[in-house]
């Protein structure tokens, strides 16, 4: 029988190379929602709602309606990525830049309500994995097997710090962590859909562990 796996935590736990994982294995559609506040963070940033370190958030709900996030899939990795107005966006999705503004404007409701009920219709159909910050709080709060992934900020930051350099991306260590911790602090804090451990969820702290073991312990939860 087809399930939902929830996956959620705090930024780079690494969450998404497991859901991607699981999803390969099981056969499941998995979906990155942190993909999806990105692409809308990319749009705000193009049409100029983002100067000086603040974002206009009343014009940025008065366009929500002419932004259509969709998934496609790359024919070489078979990777599913974002597309924004069609666009496939994922290699501008993930630049420290877009990381610093995300976290604000996905403490606005509008934005949530939106990107959720996508989130909940996309999941209608059993065998998906999905990851992100209220996937068992707030999308599928009825999911058979959720997920709550910890591991130490210096850990987090240095396997994003790792990404970006491979990127090709001129980034500063400190920055990468300061970004992780500043987007933990307002992710636990906003008002709408903290980050928060679903009363139900399996924690697991992975700042030590090997991510082939991780995925054979999650993988025989879900078989369970
Ligand atoms: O998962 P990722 O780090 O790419 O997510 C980027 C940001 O999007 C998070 O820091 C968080 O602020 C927001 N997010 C969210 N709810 C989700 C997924 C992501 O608020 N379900």
């Amino acid at each position: 029988m087809k399930i939902t796996i929830a996956i959620d935590g705090y930024s780079s736990t690494g969450k998404s190379t497991v859901a991607k994982q699981l999803a390969d294995w099981l056969e499941y559609i998995y979906v990155d929602t942190g993909a999806m506040y990105r692409a809308v963070t990319l749009y705000a940033m193009r049409k100029g709602l983002i100067s000086d370190g603040f974002f206009d958030k009343e014009s940025l709900i008065k366009k929500l309606e002419d932004i259509n996030i969709s998934f496609t899939r790359d024919t070489t990795s078979g990777k599913a990525e974002v597309c924004l107005n069609g666009e496939n966006v994922e290699q501008y999705i993930r630049t420290l830049e877009v990381s610093s503004f995300v976290s604000p404007i996905a403490t606005v409701s509008e934005v949530r309500a939106k990107l959720v009920e996508q989130q909940q219709r996309m999941g209608e159909e059993k065998g998906i994995v999905m990851d992100g910050r209220d996937i068992g709080t707030v999308v599928f709060p009825t999911a058979e097997l959720k997920i709550f992934m910890i591991a130490s900020a210096e850990e987090r930051a240095k396997r994003r710090y790792n990404e970006l350099v491979e990127r090709g991306d001129d980034v500063n260590f400190d920055a990468v962590l300061s970004n992780v911790v500043e987007r933990d602090h307002i992710d636990t804090t906003r008002d709408d859909s903290p980050l928060v451990k679903a009363a139900d969820a399996i924690e697991i702290d992975n700042t030590e562990t090997n991510i082939e073991d991780q995925f054979h312990t999650i993988l025989q939860l879900a078989k369970d």
